[in-house]
């Protein structure tokens, strides 16, 4: 490196690492894709390995961070708790508006007073513009396991929840819509998550995912190291249409509509780790920065062609709960009706 940064003082010693099966398959049937390091934040010097399921296409990193080191990779630098106006200007506002048109939408076929809750919600960005610029009947809330970031979004006068969608203390068949927004691919176990989304939701309710794609033309050029998507370590499970739709269905859920959506931000990352890797001076590597309004807009317009063509740097899901689920089936049955017990399939 040639300068220096921010990072602790600890980060020569290695993570401890968990080795992980296919989130969605159950065995590890994965070939190495890529080798790369934390370029972003330089939280240790581990390499670390992404590999792609020869069943299911899912890209998932292994080893990974055992869960004793979120702290560590997750520093108080971290973007997603410090993308406020102050700290990104433009970008900040850009965004704000083109976050809350698509969060709207999303809630285009909701009643007067639904019930809207957000997984990951961070320091409430989403929930905010929908505060802002939604109807005055919704009621947001939002569950999140950072402590630091539920106080921030708490602040801000939110109603949210902490602990992960699993553990929370969270009522069933309650929700219209749940917005899994940048979330799944942080998530150890993103099955388990969107299980509980659907137990979570209304019969009739909807959950929406946006995630990284990796079907892209910056994951082609750059998905053996500098990808900007895998965001060494902290993106644990990579999709792409085939993948994400396997994840809803596994869930029980019907998938409504499944496409892609714009975004440049892979696109800075992959071009800013690729400079870092390769030791560029610094002012070259700040060219590529998401407060570089020149880079953003360049990648904006790149990635809105590719979107065009099907292929944009975002997933984004839509999927309905059932009206009759296995949720539902056993809410109407009565108490003292227990089930048969299937053994081997055998009831
Ligand atoms: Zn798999």
């Amino acid at each position: 490196m040639q300068w220096s940064h921010a990072a602790s003082s600890d980060d020569a010693a290695p993570l401890a690492l968990a080795y992980q099966p296919c989130c969605l398959c159950g065995v590890e049937d994965g070939m190495p894709v890529a080798v790369g390091e934390d370029f972003e934040y330089h939280t240790s010097r581990d390499a670390f390995v992404a590999m792609r399921c020869g069943s299911c296409g899912l890209v998932y990193l292994n080893p990974r961070p055992a869960d004793s080191e979120l702290d560590r990779i997750y520093p108080p630098t971290y973007h997603a708790f410090q993308f406020n106006a102050e700290n990104f200007g433009l970008a900040h506002r850009v965004r704000s508006r083109l976050e809350a048109r698509r969060l709207l939408s999303y809630c285009r076929r909701l009643g007067d007073t639904p019930r809207i809750l957000d997984v990951g919600c961070g320091d409430g960005f989403h929930l905010q513009l929908l505060s802002e610029y939604g109807r005055r009947g919704w009621k947001l809330e939002g569950v999140d396991a950072s402590e630091r970031a539920v106080q921030a979004a708490r602040d801000a006068g939110l109603d949210i929840h902490l602990g992960t969608i699993e553990s929370a203390d969270l009522p069933a068949n309650a929700y219209d819509l749940i917005l899994l927004i940048a979330t799944v691919e942080h998530v150890a176990n993103p099955s388990a998550v969107l299980k509980a989304a659907a137990h979570l939701l209304k019969p009739g309710g909807h959950v929406v995912v946006v995630t990284d794609n990796t079907a892209t033309l910056d994951f082609r050029l750059f998905g053996t190291r500098h990808w900007g998507g895998y965001h060494f370590p902290r993106h644990w499970n990579l999709f792409d249409k085939r993948s994400l739709r396997l994840l809803a269905q596994h869930a029980g859920l019907e998938v409504e509509m499944l496409s892609t959506a714009l975004s440049p931000v892979n696109w800075v990352y992959s071009v800013r780790n690729r400079l870092v890797d390769r030791h560029a001076p610094r002012w070259l590597v700040e060219r590529f920065s998401l407060k570089s309004p020149v880079s953003l807009g360049v990648f904006t317009v790149l990635d809105g062609i590719l979107n065009a063509l099907g292929r944009g740097a975002l997933l984004k899901l839509v999927a309905r709960k059932p009206r009759h689920t296995a949720d539902a089936i056993q809410a109407d049955r009565q108490p003292n009706q227990s089930a048969p017990v299937e053994v081997n399939g055998h009831a």
